[in-house]
């Protein structure tokens, strides 16, 4: 018995069997970007359900397609057997191409067992026709249909392997070739197993009952299309939904990897890559560009005297600073900690560099609250140009963080132009540190005293001693370059002594020749401050001296007192209750307060040089500061002495203001120790003695 083809069905069959593998493409594509969703085993037999589903129905419609002179009829059990197989192998398909390595093991025993189960459901499915007698098979035909089944499942699970990722070129195109590729061999192994059969003449159907096939056959077509059409759109939706929230993931870690999370500023690893482009860019336009250094100062002792959260709150604002006024093209970034840097791109003329730093170190000087605290931060600026000090950003940080060195050296609140020189500070710290043990000893330190004089009557209302170092090969080192080092190396303590010790063997000295009972104040560093004895070691000393301790004020810096505000009242109302007056330093250089003033009881406040520039300019700030300071100091008693004051307009401005005191070059430099001397015979008659004070403090 002979049976005839429809090619309608073939065709149909074929169409549905691309459409099946097809949709495998899409399902271990989909499934691989699924790897570590908690979805994945759902769609895994969602997905072999859906592909079974269209492998058995190629398949059946193949076998609608073949019509023979009798009436057909379908074992419903079998057939759901076979429809099963179809779904476990696809299971197995799927499992194989959408994870892990597909070794050649690999391939070759889950091709093996696909080939296997694809051809089990072929016969499965034939034996559902329930034939009498049974179809016989011709046992190569059946041979050559498992081979062709094993092949085409190991080359169908190689292509989806390979396909299974989204960066293959021409992705969709190439997926659509494959499943052609598998239907054919699909549809191959179907015909070739069905040819294997051979049906006895006047062979009966025992599942008997009249079907029509065509009609059959749409059923089918049309519920496995449904089945792999609803399966492919539910999976685009799906994954496109899912690659949406995965690059918004990507966008978000790629954002956390190069940008810092307290101020949302490009990090380092951005900023390299930023001058990086500016390098090949300038190369290209011969456009150059600056680096701007920027630190803060004196941002440390907040942080450990305010608080972490203080702290943070205080970098936010100024990264807002730093980032207002700026050109889209540049680019602000945090290294980390109070460190920044800006790139300011095409900067034809230094000058224009000099105008960001400027703006900069403005823009920081504004006044800024943090939880109602009224904070001062200013910043310590260096600069350095492409290509002239640095040819990749490696160099170019170097030589602007060697310049912002020398900012800081230079007083801070400034800004520096990188100079060659720059690059040898660290070398140069290491050797002031080495030589700094020798200077005490061979006697290379001395004493400079620097007047205080009343703005009213100009006279001589006390001094400032300053340490002097001589170095015999550098020559002249200022203190705010050794002190530091001093500090670091732990010197400073016995530095402080001799300081205390050349202090007292001078005023011994003065009295000696009859001169009026000046008062000389003394700065101590933090470090000095915070030695636990400090009271006890000063006592020691002056009483060796022999020295009224009313003869002596000590200057602290606002960051020293604000280490640890106990500790400093403590220490302030010790040293005060023995005799010693007490000043606080470089005012308004930290995170100044005026409540500050009321806490700690200080004899003396002084004004930072920086606001006397100010006044010059005719600005607000120096005024402000100066008028608020001044008013609140008559209430409290304190005196208030104004430094750095260089020019006559500054000095009338101060007399407006009615500032007591004035220190600065105007009126003396800081003068060896001999020329003091002869300064202070000269200006004897002209001294406001500290007997008052002394008189006071043991009445
Ligand atoms: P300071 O305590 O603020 O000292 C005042 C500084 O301003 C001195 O710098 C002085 O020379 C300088 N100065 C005075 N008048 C003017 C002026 O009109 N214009 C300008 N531009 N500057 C003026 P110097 O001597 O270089 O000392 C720098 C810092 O080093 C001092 O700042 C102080 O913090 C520290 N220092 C100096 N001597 C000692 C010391 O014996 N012990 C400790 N611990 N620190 C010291
Ligand atoms: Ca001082
Ligand atoms: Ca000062």
């Amino acid at each position: 018995m002979t049976g005839v083809y429809n090619p309608l069905l073939v065709c149909l069959s074929l169409v549905v069997a691309f459409l099946a593998s097809y949709t495998a493409m899409e399902l271990s594509g989909g499934l691989n970007a699924l790897a570590n969703a908690k979805r994945r085993p759902l769609w895994l037999l969602g997905g072999a359900v859906s592909m079974g589903v269209g492998i058995w129905s190629m398949h059946f419609i193949g076998m609608l397609a073949f019509s023979l002179p009798i009436e057909v009829g379908y074992d419903l059990s079998t057939t759901a057997a076979s429809l099963v197989l179809a779904v476990s192998v696809s299971l197995i398909a799927l499992a194989t191409a959408s994870r892990g390595a597909l070794s050649q093991r690999r391939l070759c025993v889950a091709g093996t067992i696909m080939g296997l189960g694809v051809a089990a459901m072929h016969f499965t499915g034939m034996h559902a026709m329930q034939m009498s007698p049974e179809i016989e098979y011709t046992n190569w035909k059946v041979a050559l249909s498992v081979g062709v089944a094993i092949v085409a499942s190991m080359a169908a699970l190689w292509l989806a392997f390979t396909l299974r990722t989204s960066d293959v070129d021409n992705l969709v195109a190439k997926r659509l070739g494959a499943a052609v590729i598998m239907a054919v061999a699909i549809t191959g192994m179907h015909y070739i197993g069905m040819s294997a059969a051979n049906f006895a003449a006047g062979s009966l159907c025992r599942s008997g009952g009249k079907l029509d096939a065509n009609w059959l056959a749409l059923v089918v077509t049309v519920t496995s299309l449904t089945v792999l059409v609803g399966t492919l759109g539910l999976l685009g939706f799906y994954t496109s939904s899912l690659s949406i929230s995965l690059k918004r993931a990507n966008r978000q870690l790629h954002y956390l990897g190069t940008h810092d999370a307290l101020t949302n500023l490009p990090n380092r690893q951005q900023l390299s890559l930023h001058i990086a482009q500016a390098v090949a860019e300038c190369a290209r336009r011969t456009s150059p560009f600056a680096v701007l250094f920027i630190d803060l100062d004196g941002f440390k002792s907040v942080n450990d005297s305010l608080g972490h959260g203080v702290g943070d709150d205080l970098l936010q604002v100024c990264a807002e600073r730093l980032r207002q006024d700026l050109r889209h093209t540049d680019m602000v970034a945090r290294l980390g900690g109070d460190e920044f840097v800006i790139v300011v791109e095409n900067v034809a003329e230094m000058s224009s560099a000099v105008a960001v730093a400027n703006g900069v170190l403005q823009r920081l000087s504004q006044d800024i609250v943090v939880n109602g605290l009224p904070l001062r931060v200013s910043a310590s600026i260096g600069i350095a140009f492409y290509p002239r000090d640095g040819g990749d950003a490696d160099e170019l940080l170097h030589s602007a963080d060697a310049a912002m060195y020398a900012a800081k050296q230079s007083g801070r609140n400034t800004f520096r132009v990188f100079e060659p020189q720059m690059n040898h500070t660290a070398l140069k710290s290491l050797i002031l540190q080495r030589d700094l043990h020798r200077a005490l000893s061979d006697g290379q330190l001395s004493m400079s005293f620097q007047p205080k004089f009343s703005v009213a009557s100009q006279s001589v209302t006390g001094v400032e001693a300053l340490i002097r170092w001589r170095h015999p090969e550098l020559g002249e080192i200022p203190p705010l370059e050794f002190i530091p080092i001093a500090e670091r190396s732990g010197l400073i303590v016995e530095i402080g002594d001799w300081v205390l010790q050349e202090v007292c063997r001078n005023i011994a000295l003065w009295d000696a020749q009859g001169l009026p009972a000046i008062c000389v104040a003394v700065n101590l560093s933090p470090i000095q401050f915070n030695v636990p004895d400090l009271v006890a070691r000063i006592n020691g000393l002056i009483g060796a001296a022999g020295v009224d301790p009313c003869r002596l004020m000590f200057e602290i810096t606002e960051t020293t007192a604000m280490q640890n505000t106990e500790k400093t009242s403590r220490t302030i109302e010790a040293l005060q209750s023995r005799g010693y007056t007490v000043a606080i330093d470089d005012f308004g250089t930290g995170y100044s307060s005026l409540g500050y003033l009321q806490r700690f009881r200080f004899d003396q406040i002084k004004i930072d040089g920086s606001f006397m520039r100010d006044l010059d300019d005719g600005g607000q700030r120096g005024s402000a500061l100066l008028s608020a300071v001044v008013t609140l100091a008559r209430a409290l008693q304190i005196e208030v002495v104004a430094e750095g004051v260089e020019t006559e307009s500054q000095f009338r401005a101060l007399g407006e203001l009615a500032c007591d005191q004035v220190q600065g070059f105007l009126l003396s430099r800081p003068l060896p120790a001999t020329e003091f001397l002869a300064f202070l015979r000269c200006a004897a008659d002209r001294v406001v003695s500290s007997e008052r004070a002394c008189a006071a403090s043991t009445g």
